[in-house]
């Protein structure tokens, strides 16, 4: 049985499984999907698997207990965790080299590489998670490359990433690629339904979420309706200064504000590419907001413009510019459309 914590993705856990009772899995891997579908959950299962007195991630025994509640420990006998961390939200050397957190303790009992060519415990592999690996910086990359080249026997190193494109190629071309898809609608719902979302909630819920988890929180999902709200709203002409509030970063988030207009000009995306399906007879993946789209569909605009202008901001997200000129620059696009 797996894990109830767990939804989803049975047939890939399953050939998972498969290939590490085979002693066929490659030593480094990548998971690879959109964000919030559960990828680090999978990668931890596999260790999990391994620490259950079932050996089953069973969810009930004390070495489950390990990998529940929120305060996930960052090494485990068979586990190591190394995610972003510090204002940039990077990846850095030192937490690699030597296993220091950001404030420079130690986090590990050793560095990364040296933990990893230890010996397993008895009937365990040791696993190596690197979340959101896309925000390893250059220098620990490069440190990492060798051993993912060629990890020591019994050790595997995860990485996990939502943006497969944001890593350096070489790291990239070392590892094995297990895509993600989308969880089901059912499936989602399920996991909401847990988090006390209720029916009223769903058609809305699930258009946004398309498949993944990742508005469980109810204040992250009021933020992205209101954004698509915005959006609309500028299509319809209604003024930058009154509209583009929920589209703006928040000055105390610890997400960059770059970072921050990632997720709006996402959205625009979709709801651009749910304009030309309306525009060719076809219902819109936002379905709840099929009237406002069918609206704007109608007028004979070209959003070409707006679409290039949108993508292009996207391009530049990594340098960090100031986020409200680069919105503006989108709105206009939308204004000339
Ligand atoms: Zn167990």
């Amino acid at each position: 049985m797996f894990s109830p914590a767990l939804v989803g993705h049975q047939d890939l856990r399953e050939r998972l499984r498969a290939r590490v009772q085979a002693g066929r899995i490659r030593g480094s891997l990548l998971f690879a999907g959109p964000e919030g579908l559960g990828k680090r959950r999978v990668a931890l299962e596999l260790a999990q698997r391994e620490l259950c007195f079932r050996r089953s991630a069973c969810g009930q025994c004390e070495g489950c207990r390990l990998f529940q509640g929120e305060d996930l420990p960052f090494e485990l006998p068979n586990l190591l965790r190394i995610a972003p961390e510090g204002k940039a939200g990077v990846i850095r050397i030192d937490q690699v080299r030597e296993g220091l957190d950001s404030a420079g303790q130690a986090r590990f009992s050793r560095g990364v590489i040296e933990w990893a060519s230890l010996a397993p415990p008895p009937g365990c592999h040791r696993w190596i998670l690197l979340e959101e690996a896309h925000r390893l910086n250059e220098a620990s990359a490069n440190l990492l490359l060798k051993t993912l080249e060629e990890p020591p026997a019994g050790a595997h190193f995860i990485l996990v990433t939502h943006r497969p494109e944001a890593l350096l190629p070489t790291l990239r071309s070392r590892c094995e690629r297990i895509p993600f898809l989308p969880l089901s609608e059912a499936e989602v719902w399920e996991v909401a339904r847990r988090h006390g979302w209720t029916e009223a909630d769903r058609p809305r819920w699930a258009a946004l979420a398309e498949g993944s988890l990742r508005f469980l929180e109810p204040e992250a999902f009021r933020r992205a309706e209101a954004q698509v709200e915005a959006w609309l709203a500028l299509l319809a002409g209604v003024p930058f200064a009154e509209a583009a509030g929920p589209l703006l970063p928040e000055k105390e988030a610890a997400l960059a504000q770059g970072e921050q207009l990632r997720q709006p000009l996402e959205l625009l995306l979709r709801l651009l590419a749910d304009l030309a399906r309306v525009r060719a007879g076809r219902p819109p993946a936002l379905a709840p907001w099929a009237a406002a789209l069918s609206g704007l569909a109608a007028g004979g605009r070209d959003f070409r413009p707006a679409q290039e202008a949108a993508l292009e901001a996207l391009r530049h997200l990594p340098r960090n510019l100031a986020a409200e000129p680069l919105l503006r620059e989108v709105a206009l696009a939308l204004g000339r459309a």
